[in-house]
């Protein structure tokens, strides 16, 4: 397989370090709010590598964490705390307990996205295995790595914080090619700075629950006394705890490469001198007109506000995969909408097509996959197999990496609801009586429940709803 990889900027052939295992570090949300559509779209990214390493024969060993604590909402070491806003924006009081509850209620709801999003959902599959690692239950991880990094002269202690000097490591800028003078780090005027910090990008390992953080509710002891970790080190910390030294892939959202990824690089890099990781591939945004779809800019969409409007969470995964990973999407309802009709009409073509695999379209399936995910055009070979309607298996083993849940669709379609069934006859009483009014009003009301009734010489069928 050929993968890009940000940190050489060129497609290169992968193959993990050892046998056949996979090791990939995905970094996962901040559970302090709803995930946005635009979240969503990098772990169907995720989604989508890790079934295309399986369907090549791999076994992969995945991590994602949870960032539970100690996320400020600023990339500089200043800002607030984004698990405290929430807690301030949903009326709790400053207690641990209450951050416990809220990081809860946001990770269950980010699951349940997971879940009807299919991603990650071949748990029972025994070549694939995933930690769940919170921020909050690997504290002793992150200290011991941030004492290595004192220890080895790496990181250097200020009354606020325990800071990573960037100067200390030469190939700082390997991520994004950028030299240490160019580098823009987003500390703007109103927001907070440490006089005590010896480089304008250094970040924080550590903060000492002191000044500004004097009140802060999250603390754990350390060999600074109080605090709290940084942002960071926490990847660092549980990617290197449960894969080791050396990953093979890790993963995330562009926006991460110039300060999360750059830092987790250097703290891990200088604490073990060794290659942090092999590959790193990052997903572009989702987007609306130019701007990257974030809290902030007010253009937040949940996957929950989609249903609502009637659209299935398989339709924007069809979305995504309309677009390669590493470009950006321009989200907008009359696309996923067109997604929908896409899907169900895939589904309904899947019915009617002849069992029996096509082996030109699997080896082209797979030649285009194997090239750094290429499913648009994957989506494409699909759609060919519809059109010459014979290979429905090989169908099948394409949505093992797609993830439209064909199998259990075709189930669903080919056993019509009783009620629908019932309409049905009606519906063929009243044509039989040229009734043409009643004919119409059942056909309306079938479609309420999601079909079409098409009138062939075989007599009616029924077929997903597609919207006009
Ligand atoms: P966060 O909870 O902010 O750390 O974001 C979780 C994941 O979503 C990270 O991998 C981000 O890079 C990614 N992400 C954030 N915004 C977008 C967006 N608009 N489109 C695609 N990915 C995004
Ligand atoms: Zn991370």
């Amino acid at each position: 397989m050929n993968f890009y990889n940000t940190l050489s900027k060129k497609i290169e052939n992968f193959k993990p370090q050892k046998g056949k295992t996979v090791k990939i570090y995905t970094c996962g949300p901040t559970v302090y709010n709803y995930a946005h559509i635009g979240n969503l779209r990098a772990y169907i990214f995720d989604d989508i590598l890790i079934r295309a390493l399986l369907y090549n024969g791999y076994k992969v060993d995945h991590v994602i964490n949870l960032t539970d604590i100690g996320h400020l909402t600023s990339d500089a070491d200043a800002g607030e705390d984004k698990m405290m806003k929430a807690l301030a924006r949903e009326g709790f009081p400053l207690t641990l307990e209450s951050m416990k509850k809220i990081a809860e209620k946001y990770t269950v709801a980010f699951q349940d996205d997971l879940k009807k999003l299919n991603i990650f959902e071949y748990t029972e599959n025994k070549n694939y295995k995933i930690t769940w690692a919170k921020a909050s239950d690997h504290i002793k991880e992150q200290i011991d790595l941030v004492k290595i990094l004192v220890e080895k002269g790496f990181a250097y202690e200020t009354d606020q914080a325990i800071y990573f000097d960037v100067k200390k490591f030469p190939d700082y800028g390997k991520l994004t090619g950028q030299k240490l003078e160019e580098k823009k780090t987003a500390v703007r005027k109103e927001v907070f700075e440490d006089k005590d910090k010896k480089n304008q990008a250094d970040f924080a390992l550590w903060f000492k629950r002191a000044g500004r953080f004097a009140g802060h509710v999250m603390y754990w002891p350390s060999p600074w006394g109080d605090g709290f970790p940084g942002w960071h080190i926490e990847c660092s910390a549980m990617a290197m705890k449960y894969l080791g030294e050396t990953l093979d892939i890790h993963t995330g959202g562009v926006d991460h490469i110039s300060v999360h990824h750059t830092n987790e690089i250097a703290q891990s890099e200088a604490a073990t001198g060794k290659t942090f990781s092999r590959f790193w591939m990052h997903n572009e945004f989702i987007v609306i007109g130019k701007d990257k779809m974030a809290k902030s800019a007010g253009t937040f969409i949940t996957l929950n506000s989609l249903i609502e409007k009637g659209l299935n969470p398989l339709a924007y995964r069809y979305f995504c995969l309309g677009a390669h990973y590493r470009q950006q999407l321009n989200f907008s309802f009359e696309a996923v909408g067109a997604a929908e009709n896409a899907l169900n009409n895939l589904y309904s073509a899947t019915i009617d097509l002849k069992k029996g695999d096509d082996i030109p379209a699997e080896e082209e399936f797979k030649k285009l996959l194997d090239n750094d995910l290429g499913v648009p055009e994957d989506l494409a070979v699909v759609w060919k197999i519809v059109k010459t309607g014979n290979g429905i298996d090989s169908l099948l083993k394409f949505d093992e990496v797609l993830g439209f849940d064909i199998k259990n669709k075709i189930k669903e379609l080919s056993e019509i609801p009783e009620k629908i069934k019932k309409l049905l006859e009606e519906r063929e009483e009243a044509r039989k009586n040229k009734d043409w009014v009643r004919a119409d009003e059942i056909r309306k009301r079938i479609e309420v429940d999601g079909y079409n009734v098409l009138d062939t010489a075989e007599g009616q069928k029924i077929k997903l709803k597609v919207k006009a």
